[in-house]
């Protein structure tokens, strides 16, 4: 039987200036799903990647007095470390400036040709959403997400008939055909796509765009709509351009796509996106996961507030599986999470160094002192209590991951970490010297390293290797306060 096969992807991200913590949560997110379902023996295609075609590009190229092109290949570029910084498994970066790209899009532009025409529209226009919007959206007559007043365009562009597609999309967000999580984040699509789908606009003047971007087919004085383009990376970067194998085998025929964005994006990749597929007749996204935003001391963080939180800047400082940690411990999977230095440090302090640090400090010391050999331990443990805690754990493990409950998978090992402190208090060893008890914790400390593979790679990796050389080396270093 072949294996089962899973595509994951995040969103890409705007190039105009460096990551911050919240790409990196987007992505240490997607990260722990493909190193999980690998570890169950699926086949995984993880893919990320940046949209690099947006006018907000040319804006801040401008700003910086650089080349386009400079500007999105140096920021590409700070995206793409986030792999060794972060320690990520992407099997795939897609940047939409590649030609396998602009290939695509154009392919798809074509594919969804019955559903295109071209009218004269004014509207109001946010170039940091790269979106129109309706008065009634505006907040005070400011972008929602932006708080900027957007512009008064008015220019003949091209149209997508997103209002034909109104009652399909209904009925696919409704049965969960595409599954939607949270069910709030759902209800709030739902809720849009009931109060009316109007046509959408999908390209702007290559005069407005200043040349950048890619050019609608057979029309050069337009260029394609940033969004349509960017969305089409997740199907251009398995070849759609050329329909190779691996588009058919990870798209076409695969139930397991799954997308994981930011709240921000959800009516992009919820309604447009489906409704671009539909027109092409390609086969749907299965599931679509969203995530919060994070917070630094309660407010949003930007650049005027000069409160970024460099994701560089903090593996630097406290190293790559700490900052994994936090983000998917403290930072809600689906809701906005806060983030600032006192609570990292204190969840430093108390899970990492006291918690884990500690217990695999104190059973391996105890292992080399009383010479417990790798010949003395059992596979399994003969301790019904342990056993049962184990196997607890693994069960709320299993669930929590399959639900996206990222900080709960996490609980749940925390929970088998305090288990096994009591036990040695319970027990002992140290007195007793009882080869039994050793060995009790060195499964159970076997068990906690692969639960933690997915979430904390490194940190499992030298678990291990300490339960086989059973040289105790500590492995994380306490913080001063
Ligand atoms: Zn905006």
């Amino acid at each position: 039987m072949s294996k089962r096969k899973l595509y994951i992807t995040t969103a890409i991200d705007y190039v105009n200036a460096s990551p911050h913590i919240g790409h990196a949560l987007e992505k240490i997110q997607a990260d722990v799903i493909a190193r999980y379902y690998r570890l169950l023996d699926e086949e995984v295609f993880f893919l990320t990647g940046t949209d690099e075609n947006s006018l907000k590009n040319v804006q801040a190229a401008e700003k910086e007095r650089i080349d386009v092109k400079e500007l999105v290949e140096k920021y590409a570029e700070r995206f793409y470390q986030l792999k060794e910084a972060l320690n990520l498994s992407f099997d795939d970066f897609i940047r939409t400036t590649e030609e396998r790209h602009t290939k695509g899009a154009q392919k798809l532009w074509l594919a969804c040709k019955e559903d295109i025409y071209k009218k004269t529209y004014k509207g109001l226009y946010c170039v940091g959403c790269e979106v129109f919007y309706k008065e009634g959206e505006l907040i005070n007559g400011l972008c929602p997400e932006h708080k900027t007043k957007p512009e008064l365009i008015e220019e003949e562009n091209y149209f997508f008939r997103l209002s034909k597609y109104q009652n399909e999309l209904e009925k696919i967000i409704e049965t969960d055909k595409i599954q939607i999580i949270p069910e709030s984040r759902k209800n709030e699509v739902l809720s849009f796509i009931r109060s009316g789908l109007e046509d959408i606009c999908i390209s702007r003047s290559a005069e407005r765009a200043k040349g950048w971007g890619i050019p609608v087919p057979d029309d050069p004085t337009q260029i394609i709509w940033v969004w349509f383009d960017a969305l089409t990376n997740y199907i251009t970067a398995l070849g759609y351009a050329k329909d190779s194998e691996k588009f058919q085998e990870f798209w076409q025929e695969n139930e397991n796509k799954l997308h994981i964005i930011g709240k921000g994006i959800s009516r992009f990749h919820c309604i447009y996106w489906p409704a671009i597929l539909l027109s092409a007749k390609l086969s749907l996204p299965n599931t679509i996961f969203i995530h919060g935003y994070i917070t630094v001391s309660g407010q949003k963080m930007s650049k005027s507030l000069g409160n970024v939180i460099d994701p560089f800047e903090l593996v630097k400082r406290y190293g790559t599986d700490p900052v994994r940690y936090f983000l998917l411990r403290e930072i809600s999977p689906t809701e906005d999470g806060d983030f600032t230095d006192e609570k990292f440090r204190e969840r430093y302090n108390a899970d990492l160094a006291k918690g884990l640090g500690n217990l695999v400090a104190r059973v391996i010391t105890l292992a080399t002192k009383l010479k417990t050999q790798n010949s003395e331990l059992q596979l399994k443990t003969q301790n019904l209590k342990l056993k049962e805690k184990i196997d607890k754990t693994q069960e709320k493990y299993k669930k929590a991951l399959e639900e996206f409950k990222f900080n709960e998978a996490l609980i749940s090992i925390w929970d088998l970490i305090h288990f096994c402190d009591k036990y040695i208090e319970e027990k002992r060893p140290w007195e007793t010297k009882d080869p039994e008890v050793i060995s009790d914790l060195l499964i159970a400390l076997s068990n906690i390293a692969k639960l933690l593979k997915p979430f904390l790679p490194e940190t499992s990796e030298k678990i291990l290797e300490q339960l086989k050389t059973k040289e105790s080396k500590p492995l994380f270093p306490r913080l001063s306060s």
